[in-house]
């Protein structure tokens, strides 16, 4: 948080509006209209702190280059408050940050001296203008019993293709907690018939000020943002943060490494200047530091893991075709090449060090894709691999698979997105043996809107693949978890067009695991 207070006109005004916190604000306004247009979010919650976010933008999608979000670009102070009650009545905790046109004037304030385990309710004011209020929740006090934990996770909400009801009725859940698993943005522009509304800029985005116009764009979404005032969220991105399909440097159009690093780098600022994550994580040029544990007392902890920024190289990737693929193994062996990795070797070893030392109940993988391993038939009978989920990625999932087995680590459960679909899995450290004990459970989860795999090819390929036990790509939606201590529920969330706003919900199938037993179970 930056403390110093620096004494402009705005800032002054901030000052006023301080003076009246807890009542309704007016006075004069500093901005050409409410600078709140792209709500607010906390995240990273931890016992006693959690990130507050909010980004000032009057005009959040102005296409003036030199006054991103209809900003002049001035330093503005903006007052943040924390409450016990809904009404913020009850402050416990008060500030002031200045929000900098170097970032965007996107505010991070890292809220600490919070009781564990209780919900508290936030706003932002600037410029005598009042933010929405949200609501956020600290994880229990550090290896407390937590008889309880309802979070929600989803993944791959392509504006374009339809519209947000599934992030509202997650947020009308109320969880406790909300995993984004990637793909949060899309940053190209859809050609799709199925199309709803528009990317405003036309423009796939390519550098900072066409990834910030993107988020900006999301963020004025009426559910998205009601969705982060209902709850705290963990962050993960997957690959349409930057590019479809980017692993690292390497950019699915073979650009030049330098050049598209470059880009990367334009998007992870983007990112961050969006998202509640704490100032330490602000990218340095190309590279960020985006994963990490969160633990919600003795009940779980969550590695929120990065899969793109240190992946290995695509097997096999070469022109024409660039990005995704099938590969045989006779045709591509590099995929089997134990030197390959998909989070890097860095953070494999930190993830492992995790599991040697893990204590909680439940321990929760939260990355962006299908871990299991996923024969596909071709025409020929010969069996491929999808050269851009874990399984371009083989002997680094048998590593973790393997390192999850030998340490014992209490009940695994990855969950994962991308792939806009349904699955439920048992993950093992050798598919190919029936007898093969289930070290983990696996969950992915459908898109928010994105069209999914198509799913009678899919479905021929099960056969092939008994540790599926579950695969439907029909629908768009989300995964709702409730978790305790003996017991994960989890419920698969099916809305009914992601091309109508007001779509309803369906459940279209539940599963849990016991506590001790490994791989969903229907129920
Ligand atoms: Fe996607």
């Amino acid at each position: 948080m930056i403390s110093r207070r620096i004494v402009t006109r705005r800032a002054l005004l901030a000052g006023s509006a301080a003076a009246l916190a807890g009542t309704r604000i007016r006075g004069v306004r500093a901005f050409a209209g409410n600078p709140f247009t792209l709500g607010i979010a906390s995240g990273n919650p931890g016992p006693n702190s959690v990130i507050l976010w909010t980004r000032l933008g009057p005009e959040p999608l102005s296409p003036d280059t030199d006054r991103p979000g209809g900003m002049s670009p001035d330093p503005v102070a903006v007052r943040w408050e924390i409450a016990l009650d809904e009404d913020l009545t009850q402050i416990v905790g008060h500030g002031e940050v200045v929000a900098m046109p170097e970032t965007a004037h996107a505010v991070h304030v890292e809220c600490a001296g919070l009781e564990p385990g209780r919900d508290y309710w936030y706003r932002f004011i600037a410029g005598g203008e009042a933010s929405p209020t949200g609501r956020t929740r600290t994880a229990p006090a550090r290896g407390s019993e937590l008889d309880r934990l309802r979070f929600g996770f989803c993944s791959c909400a392509n504006y374009e293709i339809g519209y947000f009801a599934a992030y509202r009725h997650l947020a009308e859940e109320g969880p406790d907690l909300v995993v984004f698993l990637g793909d949060y943005i899309y940053e190209y522009i859809s050609q799709s018939p199925k199309k709803v509304r528009v990317h405003s800029d036309g423009v796939e985005a390519n550098d900072l000020r066409t990834y910030r116009n993107r988020y900006a764009q999301y963020r004025t979404d009426p559910d998205l943002q009601k969705l982060h005032a209902a709850a705290p969220c963990l962050m993960t991105w997957s690959d349409h943060e930057v590019q479809n399909d980017y692993a690292d440097g390497w950019s699915q159009n073979f650009d030049d490494p330098q050049a598209f690093l470059a880009r990367r780098a334009a998007a992870y600022r983007a990112y961050w200047e969006h998202m509640p994550l704490p100032r330490a994580a602000m990218p340095q040029g190309p590279d960020m530091h985006l994963y990490g544990r969160f633990d919600f007392g003795a009940l779980a902890s969550f590695y929120v893991l990065d899969a793109r920024q240190f992946r290995s190289r695509l097997a096999c990737d070469q022109p024409p075709k660039g990005g995704g693929k099938q590969i045989t193994d006779a045709g591509c062996p590099e995929r089997l090449d134990p030197r390959r990795s998909n989070l890097g070797m860095a953070q494999e070893a930190w993830l492992f060090e995790q599991f040697r030392t893990a204590s909680a109940k439940w321990n929760i993988i939260a990355q962006e894709q299908l871990m299991a391993e996923f024969k596909e038939r071709l025409d020929n009978g010969e069996i491929a691999h999808w050269s851009e989920d874990w399984n371009g990625f083989p002997a680094a999932r048998t590593r973790l698979l393997t390192q999850m087995r030998d340490t014992r680590l209490a009940n695994p459960v990855v969950i994962g997105g991308d792939i806009h679909s349904f699955w439920a899995n048992e993950l093992k450290v050798d598919f190919d043996d029936p007898q093969a004990p289930v070290v983990a459970s696996e969950f992915v989860g459908t898109s928010i809107t994105s069209p999914g795999p198509p799913y009678d090819r899919f479905s021929a390929w099960l056969a092939d693949n008994p540790h599926v036990r579950f695969f439907d790509s029909r629908q768009r939606g989300y995964v709702s978890v409730d978790l305790r201590p003996l017991r994960m529920e989890v419920a698969y969330r099916a809305i009914s067009d992601p091309a109508d706003s007001r779509a309803e919900l369906t459940t279209l199938r539940r599963f849990v695991v016991a506590d001790g037993k490994p791989g969903p179970v229907t129920v």
